[in-house]
C-alpha cells in the first residue's frame, strides 16, 4: 500500500514544479534541536543513574556470578522483590528528570512561532495582523489553545517515559531468569531498552510536537483574522536532493478548509510541513 500511495503522490518529482516547497517550511529547526537536545540530556542522565545502580553499585547482585538477587545492603533496599524495587527506583529517577515545567518554554515558543508566521502571511496578503505573539497569547482563543497543547505534550512525554520504564522492568525480569548474565550485560540490555523506547521515541515526540503545535497556532491565527482556507507548504526530503518528501507530496497543491486542516500536519514523525493561507 505504501508503494502505491507514494507513486501516486509523485515520488521523486523534481521540486521545480513546486515553488512553495522549502527545506523547513515551519522554520523551527533550532527550536526542535533545542527541545530534542533537552530530552536527550534528560534520558542520558537516567541512563547514567541506571548504569551506576546496576554496574557500579551492583544493586541487582549480578556481578561476579552472584545470583542471590538483592542484597540487604543494596541501594534498592533489602526487602521486597527485585523487580518491584527496581520499578519504584526507576519511577523516582524518571520523575526527577521529567516532571516539572521545563517543557513549557518549547511548547510556548512553538505556539508563538506559529502565530508569528501566520501574522507574516496575513500581512503579506494585505490583511492587517500586527498584534504580537506575546500579546495574542494572553487572549482567547490562543491562551486556551496553547494550554491544551501544553497538557497534550506533557501527557505524550509522560506516556513515553512510562513505556520506557515498563520495557526496562520487563527486560530486567528476563535478565533475572538468565543466570549467565552479569551486571555489565544487564546494564547494556537495560540501556538498549531505555534508548529504543525512551530516548529515540521521546526525541521524535519533541520534533513532531513542535510541528504540530506550530501548525495549530497558524490555523488559530489565520482563522481569527478571517481566512477560510489553507494550502500546505510541503517540505523537502531530509536527504537533500531537492525532492519533495514522498509522503508529504500527497498534500501538494491541495486546498483545505481550516477545519479540515486540523490534525493533517504533521503527516508523519518529524514532518516539517506547514500551512499557508490559500488566496484565490
Ligand atoms: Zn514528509
Ligand atoms: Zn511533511
Amino acid at each position: 500500500m505504501g508503494a502505491i500511495c507514494s507513486r501516486r503522490a509523485g515520488i521523486g518529482r523534481r521540486l521545480t514544479a513546486n515553488a512553495r516547497a522549502q527545506r523547513d517550511p515551519t522554520r523551527s529547526t533550532l527550536l526542535r534541536k533545542q527541545y530534542v537536545s533537552e530530552i536527550r540530556k534528560r534520558y542520558t542522565r537516567v541512563g547514567t543513574a541506571v548504569r551506576d545502580l546496576v554496574v557500579n553499585q551492583d544493586a541487582l547482585g549480578l556481578a561476579g556470578g552472584r545470583r542471590a538477587g538483592l542484597f540487604a545492603e543494596s541501594p534498592l533496599g533489602g526487602d521486597g522483590d527485585t523487580l518491584t524495587a527496581f520499578d519504584t527506583w526507576l519511577m523516582g529517577i524518571m520523575a526527577a528528570e521529567f516532571d516539572g515545567d521545563w517543557q513549557e518554554r518549547y511548547v510556548r515558543a512553538a505556539y508563538m512561532r506559529g502565530l508569528a508566521l501566520a501574522n507574516g502571511y496575513a500581512v503579506a496578503a494585505g490583511v492587517p495582523a500586527f498584534d504580537s505573539p506575546d500579546y495574542l497569547l494572553t487572549l482567547p482563543p490562543y491562551n486556551s489553545r496553547y494550554l491544551l497543547h501544553l497538557s497534550q505534550q506533557r501527557a505524550n512525554l509522560k506516556q513515553n517515559t512510562e513505556n520506557a520504564r515498563n520495557k526496562m522492568v520487563v527486560a530486567l525480569g528476563a535478565i533475572l531468569l538468565m543466570p549467565q548474565i552479569g551486571s555489565m550485560e544487564a546494564n547494556r540490555w537495560l540501556q538498549n531498552e531505555l534508548k529504543k523506547y525512551g530516548r529515540i521515541r521521546g526525541e521524535a515526540l519533541a520534533r513532531t510536537g513542535v510541528v504540530s503545535v506550530l501548525n495549530d497556532a497558524i490555523l488559530d491565527r489565520l482563522e481569527a483574522v478571517g481566512f477560510k482556507n489553507v494550502t500546505p507548504a510541503v517540505e523537502f526530503t531530509t536527504v537533500g536532493d531537492e525532492r519533495v518528501c514522498p509522503t508529504c507530496a500527497a498534500l501538494d497543491g491541495r486546498v483545505y478548509s481550516i477545519k479540515e486542516a486540523r490534525g493533517v500536519i504533521p503527516v508523519h514523525i518529524s514532518c516539517r510541513c506547514s500551512w499557508l493561507p490559500f488566496i484565490k
